[in-house]
């Protein structure tokens, strides 16, 4: 089956066709300055659709160029937000849509930007099968003493104020994976997840289920990752209120101005990496701190899990970078983890072991592959409801 994926976003829609069994993309593209017009109209400038729908016409259009008349048979999105309803990929129907649209509230920049997605693909093929595939679902089955915050029940009960964790679609693909590594089938995987990407969570895995991830009621809590600062005292929120700070100052602080970018003053691993090679002060600090954090993480986890079998590096820097993955990994003695250092420094794309013999449990780096996973479920799904 050949499965559009689509990553709608409120100004971009990314895209995927996919063939399904192969495994392999056969086209793919990124659509831009959705709604933004032409910019002011100047020399060069391209302007942008003026909606999704006029994007979903120029995906149609470049798909027909690359691919002829080929039959898509099913379009699968990633929609961020599936709150407490949703803990699987499901079949898209007007009531469906509906209750992505009802989660806004807990996703206001992703879910109405997906839903924009769905209501367009609706409108130009009816007849599609359409499949959400939730960046929450796989962290539904966290255990209530992990996904509770401690305040007053109300907040819970009136405004959904509670731990869902993001990532899932990238955790549930990994943990499928490292299994497989490891000779194991996926139920019986009990593991530590570092998704290490521009966005950042770390998961424990238990019998291939999710039981703790370290995003929370957004994706702001947990590691310190490009520009979200990770978790801090909820008290310096009321201190910078009382100071003047908006809500919209603090929201803006904390996700686009903080993490490596707020303490190094670049938010791209492989800049910071260069830049503490060479001597940059503040460069290690915010190495030392982003590999502190997410040791102490795994140190919680590996109690979370009960004993890890493995720790996996997952994502643009959990995959790449050599150097962040020996940060951690040399905080992780306790644990009796040891890296080969040949077989981290070693460059591939397929799912390895890059721990020495004598440590107490592997280390993995499984690349993440979001589409791959998100085509997958919507084949699954759109099969078992035939
Ligand atoms: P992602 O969000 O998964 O695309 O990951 C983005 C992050 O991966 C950025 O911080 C990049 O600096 C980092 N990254 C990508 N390639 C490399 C590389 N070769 N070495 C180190 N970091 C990398």
């Amino acid at each position: 089956m050949l499965v559009l994926v689509i990553n709608s976003g409120s100004s971009s829609l990314k895209y995927q066709v996919r063939d399904v069994a192969a495994g392999t993309v056969l086209t793919e593209g990124l659509i831009e300055k959705i709604g933004m017009g032409n910019g002011g109209g100047g020399d060069g400038e391209i302007e942008g659709p003026r909606d999704h729908a006029e994007a979903l016409e120029l995906v149609d259009a470049a798909i027909h160029q690359e691919l002829g008349g080929l039959e898509l048979g099913a379009v699968g999105h990633r929609v961020v937000h599936g709150g407490e309803r949703f803990a699987e990929p499901v079949l898209i129907d007007n009531e469906i849509t509906r209750a992505i649209e009802r989660l806004n509230p807990l996703a206001p920049l992703h879910n109405p930007a997906n839903v924009l997605g769905i209501r367009a693909i609706t409108r130009k093929w009816p007849d599609m099968p359409q499949v959400a595939v939730f960046d929450t679902a796989f962290h539904r089955t966290l255990p209530e003493h992990a996904w509770r915050y401690a305040v007053p029940d109300e907040l819970y009960t009136n405004h959904g104020i509670r731990r869902y964790g993001f990532h899932g679609t990238s955790h549930e693909y990994v943990a499928r994976r490292s299994a497989a590594l490891l000779d194991l089938p996926p139920e019986e995987f009990d593991g530590v997840i570092a998704h290490l990407g521009n966005g950042a969570s770390v998961t424990a895995i238990r019998g291939g289920q999710s039981v703790d991830t370290s995003m929370g009621f957004t994706p702001l809590e947990g590691l310190v990752m490009g520009t979200r600062s990770g978790d801090l005292d909820p008290s310096i929120l009321v201190f910078l209120g009382r100071a003047g700070w908006t809500p919209e100052d603090i929201d803006s602080m904390l996700n686009r101005e903080s993490g490596l970018k707020g303490l190094a003053g670049n938010n791209d691993m492989r800049t910071v990496v260069e830049a503490a090679e060479s001597g940059d002060a503040k460069a290690a600090m915010a190495l030392a701190v982003a590999s502190y954090r997410l040791a102490k993480y795994i140190g919680g986890y590996h109690v979370a899990v009960g004993g890890a079998k493995a720790l996996v590096f997952t994502a643009g820097i959990g995959e790449n970078s050599s150097q962040f993955r020996a940060l951690v990994a040399d905080r992780l003695g306790a644990l009796g983890i040891e890296l080969d250092a040949g077989l981290n420094a070693k460059r591939s794309r397929e799912p390895r072991v890059i721990s020495a013999p004598s440590s107490a449990i592997p280390v993995l780096v499984v690349p993440t592959d979001e589409e791959r996973a998100i085509a997958e479920a919507t084949a699954a799904v759109v099969g078992s409801n035939r």
